[in-house]
């Protein structure tokens, strides 16, 4: 079994959005009052056999392993480097500590080019003892790889992501597509078969860099999981108003959601 926890199923901007007329977060077509439809930045974490892989550093990164009760984070795989999944990177000096060793980062060599602009000084060569700042060891992967991970084989395919790229994941009968408009073939023959699909599903209408409602049912009805979870939501994704339009096998996510999926 593998345990994945949805950390976050927001948009770039979270879930309510700054603002709103007394300050407290504009919430578009989501009730405040659904404890569901507050979400941080789209991110998950991994675990199998006491190894845990976790899916991006958002600027939120830090609250969600909190809330999420992870008590540590073996190694890193990064999608992208958009600023919603990769500006919460200065808490893995945290997670160094928590492990006492430097942590792999995963991710195409554009995405760690880009790290590596941002945030040098988290690839710097590290000299023991002590994590006074985040230590990450670049691995750079390429989309049709299938990378051990921590013990972990993760299968790796390219999405179109509008102006850039991003990476999708497959672990046995796991994947995550966040950050997706267009899936192509190779991706399709990557999924075939899986059990539960956490795929990013933006907004009611079309986008594009971001995949929208009709659009991924049209994928789940290609695809057929047994499971799909919908994650990266924006503002008029309401949870109630979402559910009632979905068909069976299709479900809202929600931050702090655990699934457990059969290998
Ligand atoms: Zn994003
Ligand atoms: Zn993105």
């Amino acid at each position: 079994m593998i345990k994945v926890t949805l950390l976050g199923t927001g948009g770039s901007a979270g879930v309510p959005m700054l603002g709103g007329a007394d300050g407290s977060g504009d919430w578009g077509e989501c009730d405040p009052a659904e404890p569901r439809n507050r979400r941080t930045r789209a991110s998950i974490v991994i675990e199998q056999d006491g190894e845990a892989l976790l899916i991006d550093t958002g600027p939120d990164m830090r609250e969600q392993l909190l809330a999420c009760r992870v008590r540590k984070v073996d190694a890193v795989l990064y999608t992208h480097a958009h600023a919603d999944h990769i500006l919460g990177l200065d808490d893995i000096r945290i997670l160094n500590r928590l492990v006492d060793r430097p942590l792999e980062a995963f991710g195409t060599p554009q995405t760690l080019a880009e790290l590596d602009m941002r945030f040098g000084y988290a690839f710097a060569p590290w000299h023991p003892p002590g994590f006074f700042r985040p230590v990450l060891m670049a691995r750079p992967v390429e989309p049709g790889q299938t990378v051990d991970m921590r013990g972990m084989s993760v299968q790796l395919f390219d999405q179109d992501h509008g102006f850039t790229r991003s990476l999708g994941l497959r672990v046995g009968g796991f994947a995550y597509s966040t950050d997706a408009v267009d899936l192509d073939d190779a991706a399709f023959a990557t999924l075939a078969g899986i059990d539960t699909w956490v795929v990013g599903c933006f907004q009611r209408h079309a986008h594009r860099t971001h995949a929208w409602l009709p659009r991924v049912l049209t994928w789940v009805d290609r695809l057929r999981p047994r499971r799909t979870v919908l994650t990266h939501m924006g503002p008029d994704m309401d949870f109630a108003w979402l559910g009632n339009k979905l068909p069976a096998g299709v479900e809202v996510g929600y931050d702090g959601l655990v699934l457990d999926v059969a290998t």
